[in-house]
């Protein structure tokens, strides 16, 4: 294939490798449409106190169905939209979203909790990002303690001139900062000390094996401790186990996130949850 110099020029494409391709192209496409039209929903799941289980926070999930692809999971289309720019503006109806659900939850007389949205490293280093953020809460009439960012390893490390600054100016205004999947990525723990960070959520990863696998254990225990040492909050991802729920209780973890407390769910339903979620032995996988 001669290089027109818009195109790179491909010698060998598999038959594999160009349904890969073609299947890309359609996801671009579709979720460029998505985004124009705001075609996208969130889901929230409680994040709860181990203490208590009393519900602290949501995390805010996007959900996306497209007529042609079907239901898309997050894992395959936030790759493309960060690939293509297309996470800035996805990015930011998450969080005027986030803003108006907070709104109307206090409308309606719920008792809100925090929500806590994911934020890719590309939107971080948009010189914007903090003010669009501030922007939209301050629109919505909601108090910056009511929104907590996600971020992953890759943005504390990523040399971007606009990271810090923006984490800073955001952590200023009292907007809490997790690092998600945390013991994944590359952070060393130099940056957990430089940079405005709140705590840390232990990636699900480390969570599926426990109690058995030892290394497991002994990394989640370490990751506890070092967080506790630091003075970060701890939530643990993925805890789907009665067993992997004790375990984390017993050593010191602060909160848990997971199918054993609840599902994502639609805003209507986040509405009708009781203040304090039910757990008990033997509720393994029934949620
Ligand atoms: P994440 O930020 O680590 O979010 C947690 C993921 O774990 C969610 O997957 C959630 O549904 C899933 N999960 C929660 N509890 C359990 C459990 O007990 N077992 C298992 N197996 N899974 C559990 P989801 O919703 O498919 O999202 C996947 C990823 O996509 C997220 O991982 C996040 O990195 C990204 N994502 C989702 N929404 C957004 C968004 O609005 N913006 C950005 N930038 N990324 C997002
Ligand atoms: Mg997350
Ligand atoms: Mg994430
Ligand atoms: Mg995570």
């Amino acid at each position: 294939v001669p290089s027109d110099g818009l195109h790179r020029p491909v010698r060998f494409v598999s038959q594999a490798d160009s349904a890969d391709i073609s299947r890309r192209i359609a996801v671009e496409s579709r979720l460029r449409r998505a985004t124009e039209r705001q075609e996208f929903r969130l889901y929230y799941q409680p994040i709860t106190s181990l203490s208590d289980n009393g519900i602290v926070s949501y995390e805010a999930l996007l959900r996306w169905h497209d007529e042609e692809l079907g239901e898309m999971s997050p894992a395959s289309f936030i790759a493309v939209a960060e690939q293509t720019g297309l996470i800035v503006p996805m990015g930011r109806w998450v969080v005027e979203e986030s803003c108006r659900q907070l709104a109307a939850w206090r409308r309606a007389g719920v008792d809100v909790r925090p929500v806590s949205v994911n934020v890719e490293a590309v939107q971080l280093q948009d010189p914007r990002f903090a003010a669009m953020v501030l922007d939209s809460l301050t629109a919505a009439g909601i108090p910056p303690e009511l929104m907590h960012l996600e971020v992953t390893e890759l943005s504390l490390v990523s040399h971007g001139d606009h990271v810090a600054e923006n984490m800073r100016t955001l952590s200023d205004a009292r907007i809490s900062i997790y690092v998600d999947d945390f013991g994944t990525g590359y952070a060393s723990l130099d940056y957990l000390r430089r940079m405005p960070i709140a705590g840390l959520k232990i990636d699900r990863s480390f969570v599926d094996g426990l109690p058995d696998d030892s290394q497991d254990v002994t990394l989640t225990r370490s990751m506890i401790g070092m967080a506790r040492s630091l003075g970060l909050q701890t939530v643990a991802e993925g805890v789907e186990t009665w067993s992997q729920y004790q375990f984390l209780r017993e050593s010191g973890c602060a909160l848990v996130q997971g199918y054993l407390l609840a599902r994502p769910m639609p805003a209507d339903a986040v509405s009708r949850l009781p203040a304090t979620l039910h757990v008990s032995p033997g509720m393994d996988g029934l949620r």
